[in-house]
């Protein structure tokens, strides 16, 4: 065989294995689910706007985030995109009885762990707020473990097991942060206690949250058991964090009576549970 020959029967073999490794990824991948990756990955190129914008005005002037500068060493690896807003028409019903039409799905990303990624789909602005809120998150400490996610809402909504809610693409379940990564984590959520939790990362995770109310389509409440409320509230108390905010965030210190953002739901001792509301265009939405 002539060397000319030969470097055309390795050209068409590489070819050749190339076709079938391509076709045979395209073909487990639904067609939706490739159009958002390719939006996402676009998206993710552009730098984030909005969110970024809020958070560096809002950071340098609460006392607890001084708390976490120490730890602010490497270089951050940005959860970044571009916020669009709601997008009018995708959450029909109510979280206990509905579903999602047009769903947005959260991307993957190398700081948080997406557990089961079919049930990774929400409306836009509810994947766009979570984003931008773990964005801001994990930026602000960029030594902390990878964050387990857990559901969001099935392709098409509906009912999935072990959920009441989760239906309309509104309600999303999210690990908590540890002062050392629990082995399980982040395949399962672990229970978090006075001596595992690593209550400034996990504060600042709600924080980030409670901060998107104002917004169309914005954090409409989080459930949190009593004990991790309990921890959390002790912590940022210590650490100089304003009572009266603290008090809209909490239900601590008056139990079941207190007003705050975050309601105690019986089993979420490891995890919490983060429902936003209907956009304003979202006619269906209940
Ligand atoms: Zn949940």
């Amino acid at each position: 065989m002539t060397s000319r020959a030969l470097v055309l029967v390795v050209t068409l073999a590489l070819a050749f294995v190339t076709t079938v490794v391509v076709s045979d990824a395209e073909a487990r991948t639904p067609k939706r689910a490739k159009q958002q990756k390719a939006t996402a990955s676009k998206s993710s190129r552009a730098k984030a706007t909005k969110g970024r914008a809020s958070r560096t005005s809002s950071a340098s002037d609460t006392p607890h985030r001084e708390h976490t500068r120490g730890r602010a060493k490497k270089p951050s690896r940005r959860v970044a995109f571009v916020y669009q807003g709601p997008a009018a028409g995708q959450s029909v019903g109510a979280p206990w009885a509905g579903r999602l039409q047009e769903p947005a799905q959260l991307p993957g990303a190398e700081r948080y762990y997406i557990r089961r990624p079919y049930r990774a789909f929400g409306t836009r602005s509810t994947v766009e707020l979570v984003q931008r809120a773990l964005g801001e998150v994990l930026d602000a400490f960029p030594d902390v473990h990878v964050l387990a996610v857990g559901d969001l809402s099935a392709e098409k909504g509906g009912w999935i097991t072990d959920h009441h809610s989760h239906q309309s693409g509104r309600d999303i379940d999210l690990g908590l942060f540890y002062t050392e990564k629990p082995q399980s984590y982040p395949g399962s959520f672990v229970e978090a206690t006075d001596d595992n939790i690593d209550a400034a990362a996990t504060f600042a995770l709600l924080e980030a949250f409670a901060q998107t109310t104002s917004e169309d389509g914005g954090v409409q409440v989080m459930f949190l058991g009593f004990k991790v409320q309990a921890m959390l509230y002790n912590w940022a108390l210590d650490h100089g964090v304003d009572q009266d905010r603290l008090a809209r965030m909490f239900q601590l210190p008056h139990g079941r009576g207190g007003a705050g953002l975050i309601r105690h739901e019986p089993n979420h001792d490891n995890h919490i549970h983060i429902r936003f509301k209907c956009p304003s265009d979202d006619t269906a939405c209940r």
